[in-house]
């Protein structure tokens, strides 16, 4: 059940009809839990309260779906954006862009220009630009274009995910450049990525092992307090300088934990998604883990004094339908195929 759940939701955000309405929404089914507003003044509030204490971020202006080099002008634009405004607030924070955003799917030339033109203001700032790692049709053109343009600006850095059997070898190429290391949040084959949690955990640990014994920054990003703990022990056993690493967390995930790390001395970012297209980034954290639907029903479903919300009824008994309507035909598909 946990894999159909998790499929259901991957489903849900790669459907673009339902990105595109969401867009219209604002944000909704619980969605302000995990993102901190559909625009930049509200996110940087979050920031603010971040900042004070201690913790700086990681800002995503969220997109998704871009397939016209208007739009891709667009998402650069809205993004050189949060760049001056990190700058004019003296926020402690970096940006982290999806390459499909800019044009990855358009043009590789024309998105590595956008990305060029986001890197030259940032770097007049002295900011970091992350490239989140996306779908794995994605990856090489993504390490393709972060790997040519780290040889002009240093302040580029990127994603490691490792469900891929090929983190390893590719953590060699990328020794100089600033990681950030994730198990991997997408649907991938048996073909390019582990498919058990055990082997994707024992690679999360033995990437970042590797990693730590080199020079280049890393962020160890997971709400894992397995595997944070098992790196605690790890920098404490081998005396690594905690200057050298930071924990990342998303927004809304595990607050407290957040707050505690960061208390103890830690580096710490959280990863501050915003904007209004939200429902891709949304729909990736519920099939993440179930229990973050049980979090975002509570607050759908009842109102402030514990009464039913009759409309998310509605919206509830739509989405169960929808589940059934897809555990349904997927297994009417999966029937067919043995008997083919
Ligand atoms: C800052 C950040 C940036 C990311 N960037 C990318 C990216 O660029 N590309 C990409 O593919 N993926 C990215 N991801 C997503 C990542 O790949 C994983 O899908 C996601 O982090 C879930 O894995 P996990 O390690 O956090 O824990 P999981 O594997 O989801 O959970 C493992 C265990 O941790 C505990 N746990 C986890 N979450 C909670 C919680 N909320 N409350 C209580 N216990 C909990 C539970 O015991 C659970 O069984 C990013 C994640 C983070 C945190």
């Amino acid at each position: 059940m946990a894999n159909l759940t998790r499929d259901f939701f991957i489903a849900l955000s790669n459907n673009q009809f339902l990105n595109n309405n969401a867009k219209r929404w604002g944000l909704r089914l619980g969605a302000e839990k995990f993102v901190a507003g559909t625009d930049l003044p509200r996110a940087a509030e979050r920031v603010k309260e971040l900042n004070e204490r201690g913790i700086s971020v990681a800002l995503d202006n969220l997109g998704e779906f871009v397939s016209d080099r208007s739009e891709a002008e667009a998402a650069k634009n809205q993004i050189l954006q949060v760049v001056e405004y990190i700058h004019e607030k003296k926020l402690d924070g970096h940006i982290t862009v999806k390459l499909t955003q800019i044009g990855l799917d358009i043009d590789q030339d024309f998105c590595m220009d956008n990305m060029r033109e986001i890197l030259v203001k940032a770097n007049e700032y002295n900011i970091f630009v992350n490239v989140d790692m996306e779908k794995y049709i994605h990856y090489q053109p993504t390490l393709n274009i972060v790997t040519a343009l780290h040889k002009e600006y240093e302040n580029i850095g990127t994603v490691l995910q490792t469900y891929l059997y090929r983190t390893l070898d590719d953590l060699k190429d990328l020794e100089n450049v600033r990681l950030r290391i994730v198990k991997g949040a997408y649907k991938e084959s048996g073909d390019v990525a582990y498919q058990s949690k055990e082997e994707i955990d024992a690679n999360f640990m033995e990437t970042v092992k590797e990693r730590l014994q080199g020079e280049a920054f890393t962020s160890i990003a997971t709400h894992d307090h397995h595997l944070i703990n098992q790196v605690k022990k790890y920098v404490e056993a081998h005396q690594i300088d905690k200057r050298k690493f930071e924990f990342q967390m998303l927004y809304g995930f595990r607050v407290e934990m957040q707050y505690a790390l960061a208390e103890e001395g830690y580096h710490f970012c959280t990863y501050i998604p915003f904007g209004d297209d939200w429902y891709g980034y949304f729909m990736r954290r519920l099939a993440e883990r179930p229990q973050n639907i049980n979090l975002v029903l509570k607050d759908t479903l009842y109102t402030e004094n514990n009464r039913l919300k009759t409309g998310a009824v509605m919206a509830g008994a739509a989405g169960v339908a929808a589940l059934a309507f897809f555990v349904g035909r997927r297994s009417r598909k999966n029937k067919k195929l043995k008997q083919l």
